[in-house]
């Protein structure tokens, strides 16, 4: 089970590739997904349209604040399916196994970056999606390992047949984190609570 695209679910992580970074509400997050969506499949695939999607997509979005201006906004982010998040130029979309390298990170840290979320030997793809109602709240658990370590630290979590069997109670404690921190700006390199 793969925490950044779950498998027959609608749910995605999409926390590293920048969007939380952007100081916009919720409303306006899933109208610039939407936006470069369209924008996106206007362009097309050939790479000079790649590369000019990128510039002026950046250029667009330049004028957005920032909560860190050190930590990139990809906007290569958009939705793959109806309402599924996840990268645009994926080699499973561009069917190119490089493509990713018009981005601004490029191929090979896209696809060999794992959060520590995703690194972990425990897996809470489960629990995360139990406690979540959309994609939004699934990355901000999934990409935000400072909570999780907290919740392992308090339920004394140390195996994942730990995680099976407080299933329950894990999903509560995430549902009151979620609602605590409907704002935070999950991007997965936290390394101190904001
Ligand atoms: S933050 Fe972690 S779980 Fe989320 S997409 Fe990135 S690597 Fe995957
Ligand atoms: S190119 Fe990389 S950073 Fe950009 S959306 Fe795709 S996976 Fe995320």
């Amino acid at each position: 089970m793969s925490l950044c695209q779950p498998e027959h679910s609608s749910l995605a992580c999409v926390s590293c590739c920048g969007i939380f970074n952007l100081r916009l509400s919720l409303k306006n997050i899933l109208l610039l997904l939407n936006q470069r969506t369209s924008s996106f499949k206007e362009t097309g695939l050939q790479k000079s349209s790649i590369i000019r999607y990128r510039e002026l997509q950046e250029q667009q979005e330049s004028i957005i604040k920032r909560f860190d201006s050190e930590i990139y906004v990809c906007p290569f982010l958009g939705y793959l399916h109806e309402s599924k998040p996840g990268c645009m130029i994926h080699p499973q979309i561009t069917q190119k196994q490089q493509s990713q390298n018009y981005s601004f990170y490029g191929a090979a840290i896209c696809q060999s970056y794992n959060c520590r979320n995703k690194d972990s030997a425990l897996d809470w793809s489960v629990v995360f999606q139990k406690a979540s109602t959309d994609w939004i709240e699934y990355s901000r658990l999934s990409g935000y390992h400072l909570q999780t370590n907290k919740i392992i630290n308090k339920f004394k979590i140390s195996k994942q047949a730990d995680i099976e069997s407080l299933q329950s109670a894990l999903v509560q404690e995430c549902r009151q984190w979620l609602q605590g921190n409907k704002n935070l700006p999950v991007t997965s390199f936290e390394i101190y609570d904001p």
